[in-house]
């Protein structure tokens, strides 16, 4: 057993070596993606269950490395956290997205709601309803344009602390929602008092919704949270017309995902509010 041990403690630590060494490899990357031009945002066309109009957008980072080639969000996100490169990137993602959201409302496709990923650590910085403010009044583009991606974990961590920035941005006329719902542990009561209009349905949930009974119960029950606290609903990864069928019955306001369309560049997003999609 001893020796058993001891190969699996080499083993782990071999695996442990080889993360690392792919954490410092994509630390070291990314520090230059930004000013190699590496970084793109995409956007997500964000569908009006009633009637199928395109009434948001949200943006996805992408990241393409000459030699990593295209690195994952789900891969990179968590690195820019812990280097806080997350904060540089961040704030030029928001930016990106708000001068995208000015276009578009320029060409007459308002309105459109941008909506922008927020990782914890931007957050937690205490600049951040300063930061925002500023962006939007240096390109220009209305707050309530514009909505914020928290998830449960990010609002859950210090509840008292993010309600007071919470209360902050909406003040300021920014909208928030709660992103990945269902997955992390969110208390019901903190649920009222978070200044949150919206409910990203989380698409583990969504994507057995046909055959699952479990899920059917769990996205009915959210969707009817959510009306009993004024709160509208969106449904992510939203894929064949019979997730989408079972949505539309149980009342969800909104979805998102391949069925539409996948995560697009601001070109071929353009090119979609032109085919008639936009309210
Ligand atoms: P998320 O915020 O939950 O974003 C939704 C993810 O689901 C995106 O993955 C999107 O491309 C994918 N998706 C959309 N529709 C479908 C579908 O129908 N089926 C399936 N299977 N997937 C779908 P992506 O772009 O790889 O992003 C992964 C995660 O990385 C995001 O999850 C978000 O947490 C993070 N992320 C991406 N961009 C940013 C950013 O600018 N800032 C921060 N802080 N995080 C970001
Ligand atoms: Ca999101
Ligand atoms: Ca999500
Ligand atoms: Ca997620």
């Amino acid at each position: 057993a001893k020796q058993e041990g001891r190969q699996c403690y080499r083993f782990f630590t071999q695996e442990m070596q080889a993360r690392s060494a792919r954490n410092l490899q994509l630390v070291n990357a990314l520090r230059h993606a930004l000013d190699r031009s590496q970084l793109q945002v995409h956007y997500q066309p964000q569908i009006s269950m009633r009637d199928g109009a395109i009434i948001g957008a949200e943006a996805l980072l992408r990241w393409q490395h000459p030699e990593l080639g295209m690195v994952s969000p789900a891969e990179f996100i968590p690195v820019a956290e812990g280097s806080g490169l997350i904060l540089p990137i961040g704030e030029w993602v928001l930016r990106c997205a708000v001068q995208q959201a000015k276009a578009w409302v320029n060409e007459g496709f308002g309105p459109l709601i941008m909506a922008v990923n927020l990782s914890a650590v931007q957050f937690r910085h205490p600049d951040l309803p300063e930061l925002v403010t500023r962006i939007l009044d240096e390109e220009g583009l209305p707050p309530e344009y514009l909505e914020l991606e928290l998830t449960e974990g990010v609002a859950m961590h210090n509840p008292q602390s993010a309600i007071a920035v919470m209360n902050n941005l909406q003040e300021r006329g920014v909208r928030m929602s709660i992103d990945d719902f269902g997955t992390g542990y969110s208390s019901l009561s903190y649920l009222k008092e978070f200044k949150v209009y919206k409910l990203k349905i989380d698409q583990s949930f969504v994507r057995d919704i046909s055959t699952d009974p479990e899920d059917k119960v769990i996205v009915s029950a959210i969707i009817n949270l959510a009306k009993s606290l004024g709160l509208k609903t969106i449904a992510e990864g939203v894929e064949t017309e019979g997730q989408q069928a079972f949505l539309r019955e149980q009342g969800c306001d909104e979805m998102q995902g391949y069925l539409f369309s996948k995560p697009v560049s601001a070109e071929q997003f353009d090119a979609l509010l032109k085919q008639g999609f936009a309210a």
